[in-house]
């Protein structure tokens, strides 16, 4: 069987991503891409936009050899920082010694995925262009100038929708029978804000630590970029008390921050224009089963499960979709079908536990971990994981292993139990010894 030709449609993370894989693989691809050519458009936005990439998003981009040049560009976090509402700061690491997540620009990780998938001569980039229908039968993608909506033009192909949360091949993919789809919005939306280093050019806040003023039904997190500023972003419900919507005038904002967060408002000169110059974003989970119709079409990355922010993982997860995508087709080099179940079947069960835990730490971010049970219990954990050998917490297990996300939460699920159970066992050998001395 000749080797099949792909269309990739959106060229973000995890399109540019995969092409790149596959353009070494001695594939075919041709990436169809709305936004402009990173490599000659300036940012979209003039202030850095960052994620937080682990190891399995430092796995994939070393496989591209992308990794080292990265990791000198990316900020490392080896710990959370907490904010209280007084001011006062609390500590908690990440892991073990060393361990750390990192924080990454956006738009450069974007710009050097393109890059890398530039340069072989197996992948063309084409910008500019919208997606706007799919034809699975027979691998038509039809797309349009992005700016005039004109110029209607066909790319064919096996179709890979790396084309994000809203995905336009995932739209084509419902419409056919037994298309599972569900799609959760989040009743909290985001707002990116900003941190800007002193005027002698030094951070405002420790820059290797994840900020985070947990304020039990809102929250608020800032991370280092790599020119000593930090992106803020702000969790709040869309609607009623300390509601976005509640938030519609500057003394609004000001009086808010000034009771929630009034050891960040003196770092943030630029707070209302931010606030209302930047949009509120939503946050979704999107489920959908199956990712693939036939050996036509398959959904990537946020296409096939777009996750709710707060394990800093969709990017990590859509990374190592890329990884197993093209060790599926390794492995059945000559049925393209059977490839794709195998990539499909082998990913779904652990984007859905992702998509649970990110959901679970929400809770986890903005409520428990100022709760001095949750402190407790986390630092009884980091003990057991540094004395303990093959006791891992969930968080290293999620960040810093290649554990499959299914196994990582069946395996937390069971320590979880152990240390209930030790805790009663110790609470009842306690008593115990209480009842024993009354009795003397
Ligand atoms: C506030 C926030 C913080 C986050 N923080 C982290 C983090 O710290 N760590 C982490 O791992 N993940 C994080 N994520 C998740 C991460 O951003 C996504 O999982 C990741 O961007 C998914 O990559 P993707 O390429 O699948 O989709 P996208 O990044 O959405 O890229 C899709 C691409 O397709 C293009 N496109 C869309 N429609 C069309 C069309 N019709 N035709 C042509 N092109 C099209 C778009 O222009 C875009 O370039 C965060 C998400 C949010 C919202």
């Amino acid at each position: 069987m000749d080797k099949p030709r792909f269309v990739v449609v959106g060229g973000g993370l995890v399109g540019s991503m995969v092409a790149a894989l596959l353009g070494r693989e001695g594939y075919q691809v041709e990436v169809i891409e709305r936004r402009g050519d990173p490599r000659q458009d300036a940012m979209e936005s003039g202030r850095s936009i960052n994620l937080a990439i682990s190891a399995r998003g430092l796995n994939a981009l070393a496989q591209l050899a992308v990794g080292d040049d990265f990791l000198s560009l990316g900020v490392p976090l080896y710990r959370r920082a907490i904010h209280a509402p007084d001011g006062a700061m609390s500590y908690q690491p990440y892991g073990k010694a060393g361990q750390a997540i990192n924080s990454f620009s956006r738009g450069e990780l974007n710009r050097a995925l393109i890059v890398s998938a530039g340069r072989s001569a197996n992948v063309s980039l084409v910008f500019n262009r919208r997606c706007t229908d799919i034809d699975v039968q027979t691998g038509r993608v039809t797309h349009v100038d992005a700016a005039t909506g004109a110029d209607e033009r066909v790319s064919t192909g096996v179709i890979v929708g790396a084309d994000g949360a809203f995905s336009v091949v995932r739209g084509a993919l419902q419409k056919r029978e037994h298309q599972d789809y569900s799609q959760d919005y989040l009743a909290h939306g985001y707002k990116e804000l900003f941190i800007p280093a002193r005027p002698d050019g030094s951070a405002a806040l420790e820059r290797n630590a994840m900020h985070i003023w947990p304020r039990g039904r809102f929250m608020m997190m800032a991370m280092a970029n790599p020119d000593a500023t930090f992106t803020v972003t702000l969790y709040l419900p869309m609607t009623g008390p300390n509601g976005f919507d509640q938030l519609n005038t500057p003394e609004a904002v000001q009086a808010f921050f000034v009771r929630e967060f009034p050891d960040a408002v003196p770092l943030m000169p630029t707070l209302i224009e931010d606030f209302f110059g930047n949009k509120t974003g939503a946050m979704v989970t999107v489920r959908t089963w199956p990712w693939r119709a036939g050996d036509r079409a398959v959904l990537i990355g946020d296409a096939a499960h777009a996750i709710v922010p707060f394990y800093g993982q969709g990017a990590n997860a859509g990374f190592e979709d890329c990884l197993e995508f093209i060790e599926s087709l390794r492995r059945q080099p000559g049925d393209l079908g059977a490839a794709l179940a195998r990539y499909q079947e082998r990913r779904k069960p652990n984007t859905d536990a992702i998509a649970d835990l990110a959901l679970a730490n929400f809770n986890e971010m903005r409520d428990h971990v100022a709760s001095a049970r949750f402190l407790w219990r986390k630092r009884f954990e980091h003990l057991l994981h540094l004395v303990i050998p093959g006791f891992i917490p969930l968080y290293p297990m999620i960040s810093f292993s290649l554990i499959p996300y299914a196994e990582a939460r069946a395996k937390a699920e069971r320590q979880n139990r152990v240390i209930r159970w030790t805790g009663w066992a110790l609470a009842a050998v306690a008593a115990l010894a209480v009842w024993a001395g009354l009795r003397r």
